[in-house]
């Protein structure tokens, strides 16, 4: 049984600081929906005191921007989205397109279509998030997305130049500088100078991923992924530095970023909480990494790592950082995470900005059914069937009929009796 060294915050407190935030961003929705750009300058004013005469970027403001980017930073953007693009288009190419015949002329198929235009939603409130630049747009660049719009929030009263390079190098064809939920429902509502998109993608605080979730269905989103979570999975081959490094790494997201570790090993869940201790005294981001901790932060005993497997599954973290002695065990057996980092010469912070995985990952147990953001959401797999001889049309016919009627359904049952008289030339026997 998993013994628990320290807890984090009850369910019942989660959930209601949820509800909060759901009926905030259900106040700010309706608002954007009656009220259209008006609403929209209100709540960028009221949330980020920013209200400029236009959220659009034009192509000099663009320019201006990205010469204030040092050559290194730009560097470091190219080379990341270049990893980024090059995983992204390895993934496509593993999804193929079929056409297959499955009876004698009835031949099935799919086709991959990408999403026609979506948003991108770069976050920058805390910190100015470039690495979700690039895993928005250059993904869906790679999809084959035709029209990709990308917004993050005003950063010190601005536009953040950074940002806005790697929007621009990413390929945005538009670029706002609007954040938070007003941002997401102007791209996915529309303005007067906005056209709405198809679906709204990239990560945020929860009020964003709670926008996402009130307009799906509206638009399309590509997951959940709000506030940053992370599980340290350890043995006793690595030491409670690392294990304290990799945890306070993403605590220092914000104040509501989980941050748990898992271990077979009660020294090193003491080591490390110790470190943890240590380590806090001299973040510079220790104001958010310590509420963190000490609100969302776990550390959870185990006896074994099968154990160890089935409580990683029940967490369903967004990242999952296994240092033990048999990293792959939990490549192997695990089934609920948003990106796996697998041995301690890896990392959340390169998977974040760097290596080339998508660092948009699902948060809240999301990890139970769906991953990450990859070129696989902005392409819509969709079906089409042929049948080629008058002998397919009446055989399946026959079965349909007959399946139609134990449905009750006449009309549905006709359309397949025209086909068996004509292709047939005969009635559909029951
Ligand atoms: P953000 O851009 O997501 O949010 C900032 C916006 O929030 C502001 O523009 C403001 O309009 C709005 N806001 C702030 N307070 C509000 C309130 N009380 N009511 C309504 N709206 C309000 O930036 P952030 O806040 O720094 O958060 C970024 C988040 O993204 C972090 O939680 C981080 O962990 C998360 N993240 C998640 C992933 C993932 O894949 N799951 C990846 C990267 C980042």
């Amino acid at each position: 049984m998993a013994q628990y060294l320290k807890r984090g915050m009850d369910a019942g407190a989660i959930e209601e600081a949820d509800a909060k935030v759901r009926e905030t961003v259900e106040n700010i929705l309706d608002d954007v929906k009656a009220r259209g750009d008006d609403a929209i300058r209100d709540l960028s004013e009221k949330f980020d005191t920013w209200s400029p005469m236009s959220f659009r970027l034009s192509p000099e403001e663009i320019r201006d921007a990205i010469a204030q980017v040092p050559a290194r930073d730009l560097e470091d953007i190219k080379f990341a989205q270049a990893q980024v693009r090059n995983f992204a288009e390895k993934q496509k190419a593993s999804m193929l397109d079929i056409e297959v015949e499955t009876m004698p002329g009835v031949v099935l198929g799919h086709k991959h279509i990408p999403v026609n235009s979506i948003g991108c939603y770069v976050p920058g409130g805390r910190y100015p998030m470039v690495a979700s630049a690039h895993m928005s747009i250059v993904t869906a660049k790679v999809a084959g997305v035709k029209r990709i719009i990308a917004c993050a929030p005003p950063f010190r009263g601005g536009p953040h130049p950074a940002i806005v390079a790697a929007m621009h190098f990413g390929g945005a064809d538009e670029i706002y500088v609007l954040g938070g939920v007003q941002a997401v429902a102007a791209m996915a509502l529309g303005t007067s100078t906005i056209a709405p998109v198809d679906m709204i993608v990239g990560p945020g605080n929860a009020y964003v991923a709670e926008a996402k979730r009130q307009l799906y269905g509206r638009v399309g989103i590509d997951l959940l992924a709000g506030p940053t979570e992370t599980l340290v999975i350890a043995d006793d081959t690595v030491d409670g530095e690392i294990c304290a490094t990799d945890l306070l790494g993403q605590a220092e997201h914000g104040p509501t970023s989980p941050a748990v570790l898992l271990t077979n090993s009660e020294k090193l869940a003491r080591d490390t909480m110790a470190e943890v201790e240590r380590l806090l005294a001299i973040l510079p981001t220790a104001d958010a990494a310590r509420k963190a901790w000490e609100d969302y932060g776990e550390v959870i005993v185990c006896r074994d790592e099968a154990e160890m497997v089935v409580e990683a599954d029940r967490i369903a973290s967004e990242h999952v950082q296994v240092m033990t002695r048999d990293p792959d065990y939990f490549l192997a057996n695990m089934k609920n995470f948003g990106a796996l980092f697998l041995g301690p010469r890896t990392n959340v912070a390169y998977g974040d900005k760097v290596i080339g995985t998508n660092h948009t990952l699902p948060t809240k147990k999301n990890a139970r059914f769906t991953g990450g953001l990859w070129v696989g959401k902005f392409l819509k797999t969709c079906t089409y069937q042929k049948v080629l001889t008058d002998e397919a049309s009446a055989l399946i016919g026959e079965y349909c009929s007959r399946l139609c009627i134990l449905e009750g359904f006449s009309g549905h049952a006709e359309q397949a009796n025209v086909r068996v008289r004509r292709y047939g030339r005969r009635n559909v026997g029951y």
